[in-house]
């Protein structure tokens, strides 16, 4: 009985693998072409500008535009501009709630800063004072800069080199913060050290606050490359392995924490919009690029510099949203059991 059992999965075993790589292959040419398609549909869409409020962003040629996938196996598909070194900006806030998730416990981010959406504008004041400092949410200015605070650190260049690392991690390359753009915001941070000054009259910054404002600005300015940041989407959505690498950055758990708070406040005021259409979490940064992860099969990076009214990048958005419909990888797309 056994050996007939054994002689029957060994027959049927190759074939099966055979489909499975057939079928993987498959997939993966899919995803190639519907890349391809969405970069040549919308690389001549010039709506939206790019971001001034941070001069030098103003200064980052508004053309650029890319596009990486990298699935959970390592495979790596990309077209355009990939390799532009841009500021990461809010995408930063992703790994920095990650880090502090994965040294601190999740509880300390429920306690400390909230995670529901605040539905308002990334560097609004109101949910301060609305909530008194308390359900600020990670993904928005005030609850980004209360999360660098929870970084544990003797002084600010011991956290900034954790924040650094954990990037790195999540990117398996080194990294480097871009002198321009940092010096450029540092010199126009007046709002940010607002709402870190009104977050410590609440006592609901936990650090230093015009210092951990500079920590968490020097965070943004972190260079990265589209294929970085498709790297490090693809990490999230792979439970915190880097499939590169092959190193575990972050566990499982935390990782789901952070895609959950992407999928409530990835894209700002937009997160609803965005979630009714595209289904998948995601972070947006005023550098021009968005990163979105379909858990336990690949992150997606696009990149282009110019944003809406959110401050979304247009053509980043408009990629994505094409390619997972082309894939028909909505993850709330299901086949009916009949
Ligand atoms: N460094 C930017 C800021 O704090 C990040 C904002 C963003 O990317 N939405 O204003």
């Amino acid at each position: 009985m056994k050996r007939t059992l054994f002689i029957v999965l060994s027959l049927v075993c190759p074939f099966i693998s055979f489909t499975q790589k057939r079928n993987t292959k498959q997939y993966h040419q899919s995803i190639q072409t519907a890349m391809d398609s969405a970069y040549h549909k919308y690389k001549s869409d010039q709506r939206g500008n790019n971001a001034d409020y941070i001069p030098a962003l103003a200064n980052v040629p508004s053309d650029l535009f890319g596009i990486v996938i990298v699935t959970v196996d390592g495979k790596v598909f990309s077209i355009g501009d990939v390799d532009y070194n841009l500021s990461i900006q809010s995408i930063s806030k992703v790994f920095t709630l990650a880090l502090v998730i994965e040294s601190r416990g999740e509880k300390i981010i429920r306690d400390s800063i909230g995670v529901n959406p605040t539905g308002q504008v990334f560097n609004s004041i109101y949910p301060i004072e609305q909530h008194q400092g308390k359900g600020i949410n990670p993904f928005v200015n005030p609850g980004a800069i209360a999360t660098t605070s929870l970084v544990q650190g003797e002084n600010q260049d011991e956290i900034f080199n954790k924040v650094i690392s954990n990037m790195e991690g999540f990117a398996g390359t080194e990294l480097n913060v871009i002198p321009e753009i940092y010096e450029s915001e540092a010199n126009n941070n007046q709002r940010n050290q607002a709402i870190s000054m009104l977050l410590h009259s609440y006592d609901r910054i936990y650090n230093d606050p015009i210092e951990i404002t500079d920590t968490y600005t020097k965070q943004c300015a972190v260079g990265v490359s589209t294929h970085n940041l498709g790297v490090m989407a693809a990490t999230i959505a792979n439970g915190g392995y880097n499939p590169i690498t092959k190193n575990q950055v972050v566990s499982p758990k935390t990782s789901s924490h952070v895609m959950s708070v992407m999928t409530m406040a990835g894209l700002y005021n937009n997160a609803g919009n965005w979630l009714y259409l595209v289904g998948m979490p995601a972070k947006s940064g005023v550098g021009g690029a968005i990163i979105s992860v379909l858990p336990g099969k690949f992150g997606i990076a696009a990149f282009s510099p110019k944003l809406d009214s959110y401050g979304n990048s247009i053509r980043a958005q408009l990629a994505i949203f094409d390619i997972i419909s082309t894939l028909q990888d909505h993850p709330y797309l299901v086949e009916p059991v009949k």
